[in-house]
């Protein structure tokens, strides 16, 4: 536990919190500042700052307690789908990993996490990027 963490402290049961689910190494609870309600937080109950630094053994574990929120905003709340999301570092105001599952209707005007797109400058430019993923994944 990281004693200067919020969600460590949730965890702990020191902070609040509404708990939607809780096994022995995940937990799900209510955002405060929902984007809409139920909009729910997935984290490992261990300190780890971002996906990078999860180890793969909690990969399942914390994505089958993502997936079980997917369902159960949909049987529960009536919602027609949900967003699914991660900030690793930029944009992320709690360093403790957290998978963001948002319920959505159809036409519910969320624009939160779509941010102005911008198309590649050309296929040259779209190439290289692609490249530059394929030699990190193969460690060249
Ligand atoms: P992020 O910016 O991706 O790190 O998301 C952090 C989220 O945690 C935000 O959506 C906050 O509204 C939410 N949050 C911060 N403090 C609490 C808290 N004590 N209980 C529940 N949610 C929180």
């Amino acid at each position: 536990m990281d004693p200067n963490c919020i969600f460590c402290k949730i965890v702990a049961g020191q902070i609040k919190a509404q708990t939607v689910y809780e096994d022995d190494h995940v937990i799900a609870f209510l955002d405060t500042a929902p984007i809409f309600p139920g909009h729910t937080l997935v984290a490992p109950k261990q300190h780890y700052l971002t996906m990078m630094d999860l180890p793969p053994q909690m990969l399942q574990p914390l994505f089958s307690v993502a997936q079980t929120i997917c369902r159960a905003v949909e049987k529960g709340l009536d919602a027609h789908g949900s967003f699914v999301a991660i900030n690793n570092k930029i944009s992320q105001s709690v360093p403790h990993l957290h998978v963001h599952v948002i319920p959505r209707k159809a036409k519910d005007g969320m624009k939160g996490f779509f941010w102005p797109r911008r198309p590649y400058k050309d296929q040259d430019e779209m190439t290289a990027t692609a490249s530059a993923i394929r030699s990190a994944i193969s460690g060249a």
